[in-house]
């Protein structure tokens, strides 16, 4: 097949242009009305992002601050322990660190690459305060039977949710809830590449407990009560509106967003399956996929890559190193060895292209070039 113009990993120009004249009124409605922080256009989305979530929402600087801002909330102490996965992106363990809490990794399942549930239990101590599952690549981790372990233990759960806005969790009697809206607290990310992309930083929080709303919304406001009365160590995390604006007009379109996205992973499923020593994203009964990333699993990771960089085709390694095997969390003396599906993981998975506004002219041309690279060895 000829080469298709050229192919990115995403595209957020396409994306922008075609809902370019929404999105051009909404940003100068907000330099019309001179309100650029706080203000309407930020409740608006708020709102609107809640009504979608069945959660209150709470948007603040970006998906770090999110994570900050839950376990700053919950209001643990140092030294508790959190567990996690080390198959993630840093924030997820860094703001744990930043905290003086400490992160106690759970090795990941080798299908889904999130959380394996069955070794959660083996990791919790008298100083186990929550569990933070991530839900990665856009499908979720199996919360029921987080949930269950939480009840058990009396833990909070804070889910990261950055790459799963516009998942929905399927629990065993057919009830759904959204992705992040099923913990105590979810947190999110709006950078630009995530499934809803502000033009800049941006995060939220889930929850549904207004108690809990109301401290993570005054710890994002410098811990204030009522102006300039502070009864709390705070900080300073807020999302701009012209980010909401943009926000709340790209919210319209999530779900036909994840759509395409499906669209394309199913375009991939169809066309790479039964290639020996290639493993496709694994699909389960308990969630949806929104795929933020097609993450492919293979012993040749290295060289298909380099023979798709040859054909003009980008794509990229999520994540080339476990968390517990980084310089900078040697503190916490975690071996190599010590979570072995999570470091195959790393040596192995390849995320192709993915987004809304790919074609099938580039889609043949990839799922071709792959084929070509396994037949050709
Ligand atoms: C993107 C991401 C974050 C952090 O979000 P930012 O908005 O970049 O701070 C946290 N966790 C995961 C899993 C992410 O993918």
């Amino acid at each position: 097949m000829s080469k298709p113009s050229i192919i990115h990993m995403v595209d957020l120009y396409g994306q922008y242009f075609r809902i370019k004249d929404e999105i051009d009124t909404a940003i100068q409605d907000v330099i019309r009305s001179s309100v650029f922080i706080k203000g309407g256009k930020v409740n608006e989305f708020e709102d609107h992002l809640s009504k979608y979530l069945e959660a209150g929402v709470i948007a603040c600087g970006n998906g770090t601050d999110a994570l900050q801002l839950a376990f700053m909330a919950l209001e643990l102490q140092p030294g508790d322990e959190v567990i996690t996965t080390p198959f993630t992106f840093v924030a997820t363990a860094e703001v744990l660190a930043l905290l003086g809490l400490k992160p106690v990794f759970t090795d990941v399942c080798p299908d889904t690459f999130n959380m394996d549930v069955s070794a959660i239990e083996a990791a919790i101590t008298p100083r186990t305060k929550a569990i933070l599952p991530v839900h990665l690549f856009g499908q979720s981790a199996d919360m029921e039977s987080i949930n269950a372990i939480a009840e058990k233990h009396n833990l909070f759960i804070v889910e990261d949710a950055a790459q799963s806005l516009g998942t929905e969790y399927i629990f065993r009697n057919g009830e759904k809830k959204k992705s992040g809206a099923v913990g105590t607290i979810g947190c999110t990310s709006f950078f630009p590449s995530k499934n809803l992309g502000a033009f800049g930083d941006g995060g939220a929080l889930f929850t549904s407990d207004e108690a809990l709303a109301a401290r993570i919304r005054s710890i994002a406001n410098h811990g204030m009560k009522v102006r300039y009365y502070y009864d709390r160590i705070g900080v300073n995390s807020r999302l701009d509106s012209i980010q909401a604006a943009i926000l709340d007009v790209k919210l319209k379109y999530l779900d036909q967003y994840v759509a395409l996205r499906q669209a394309v992973a199913y375009w991939y499923d169809t066309r790479l399956a039964g290639i020996d020593g290639l493993q496709l994203p694994e699909r389960v009964s308990y969630s949806t996929h929104s795929f933020h990333q097609y993450t492919i699993r293979t012993g040749k990771r290295d060289q298909l890559q380099e023979f798709l960089k040859s054909k003009g085709i980008p794509s990229m390694v999520y994540y080339p190193k476990a968390i517990h095997l980084q310089e900078a969390y040697r503190y916490l003396a975690y071996r190599e060895g010590d979570f072995p599906v999570a470091e195959a993981l790393t040596r192995e998975v390849l995320s192709l292209p993915m987004h809304t506004e790919m074609d099938e002219g580039q889609l043949g041309y990839i799922s071709d070039a792959v084929r070509d690279f396994y037949n050709s060895r």
